[in-house]
């Protein structure tokens, strides 16, 4: 039984730290998108923030958003399918008070996993559940299993499986008109309250076409998503593989604990990736990485990039809605 008790305790720590209880904090919000769905995203998140509401309710709000909406095709309902035309989603929450976690991955057939991982953190002893035992836990709870292929992701797919090769027997269509680059997307919604309490959420469908089971970034806590009560919180998006092999939203959150701003660290990270993949000219992948830390500054920047074509990250405070450019590493 002692076994049991010890994470039991650990997930039920609720020490604040002082600085929360103590100091007054300008409520921000932050997600990985630009003008297009950075205010749809942002607006219910915002609207529970600024009334001083739950700040679980507000990030998990705002990612159900793109959750629930078809158009995105790289998130949720409408997400693009695995290999076998079978959509397979991963998210993750994080909440600065409890220093608390949980996660889904590889889970079918339900819209919003970001809810399900908020309440494998909030009635679980655990931190990760996948697969069946995660649409289990769902169903469960109350939520529907339903259709996540939308005709929209089907065709995707189908244009996909028709272009792989020449030597089987799926025939690409006569119009060649295929975008052939493999999508990618995910959203990654990060708060603090006016308590200076911070929480996160990573989402995603992960890579488009990835093979049955494959999970990412995304609901790997340090990875896809990170943050510190004391300190600020870290999404990613992009090649998940690269974000976990480096640990990427741990390192760029100890980054800004170590004294960089937000701008800072992203890049720190970006950098980092770049390197261990033996340099500029070998990286043909994108990452995307976004910060706010304490204080409220934001921070973003992917590896590659262009000019009209530079990473952004919308936010939403006391000032209103902004949206921030980034910086890139690799022209590409
Ligand atoms: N990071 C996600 C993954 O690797 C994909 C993405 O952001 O598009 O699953």
């Amino acid at each position: 039984m002692l076994g049991l008790s010890i994470p039991a305790m650990a997930k039920s720590v609720s020490k604040k730290s002082e600085s929360s209880s103590l100091v007054k904090h300008n409520p921000i919000i932050v997600c990985s998108r630009g003008e297009k769905w950075g205010k749809k995203v942002l607006k219910p998140g915002w609207s529970i923030l600024k009334k001083n509401g739950s700040l679980l309710d507000a990030v998990e709000r705002s990612a159900n958003v793109t959750e629930l909406d078809p158009e995105d095709g790289s998130v949720g309902f409408g997400g693009l399918p695995n290999e076998n035309c079978v959509v397979q989603l991963d998210a993750s929450i994080m909440y600065g008070p409890t220093h608390n976690c949980g996660s889904v991955a590889a889970i079918e057939g339900i819209k919003t996993p970001s809810s399900v991982a908020r309440l494998v953190m909030e009635r679980t002893d655990h931190i990760h559940i996948v697969g069946k035992g995660a649409q289990n836990f769902a169903k469960a709870h109350g939520f529907k299993v339903e259709n996540l292929l939308t005709e929209r992701s089907r065709k995707s797919w189908l244009r996909w499986k028709e272009n792989l090769s020449d030597k089987d027997d799926w025939f690409p269509p006569t119009d060649g008109n295929y975008d052939s680059e493999r999508s990618t997307g995910t959203i990654n919604v990060l708060a603090i309250d006016s308590a200076g309490d911070i929480a996160g959420i990573t989402t995603t469908s992960g890579m488009a076409w990835k093979i049955p089971g494959r999970i990412g970034d995304s609901p790997i806590i340090g990875a896809g998503l990170y943050l510190d009560n004391e300190v600020g919180a870290v999404g990613a998006t992009g090649r998940g593989e690269e974000i976990l092999r480096t640990c990427g939203s741990f390192f760029v959150v100890e980054q800004m604990r170590a004294g960089k701003s937000p701008q800072e660290a992203c890049e720190a990270l970006c950098e980092r990736i770049i390197y261990i993949n033996g340099g500029r000219d070998k990286v043909n992948f994108n990452d995307k990485i976004i910060a706010v830390n304490k204080n409220g500054d934001v921070g973003c920047a992917s590896i590659l990039g262009g000019k009209g074509r530079e990473p952004k990250l919308a936010y939403w405070s006391n000032k209103g809605f902004k949206v921030l450019k980034g910086t890139y590493i690799i022209e590409n």
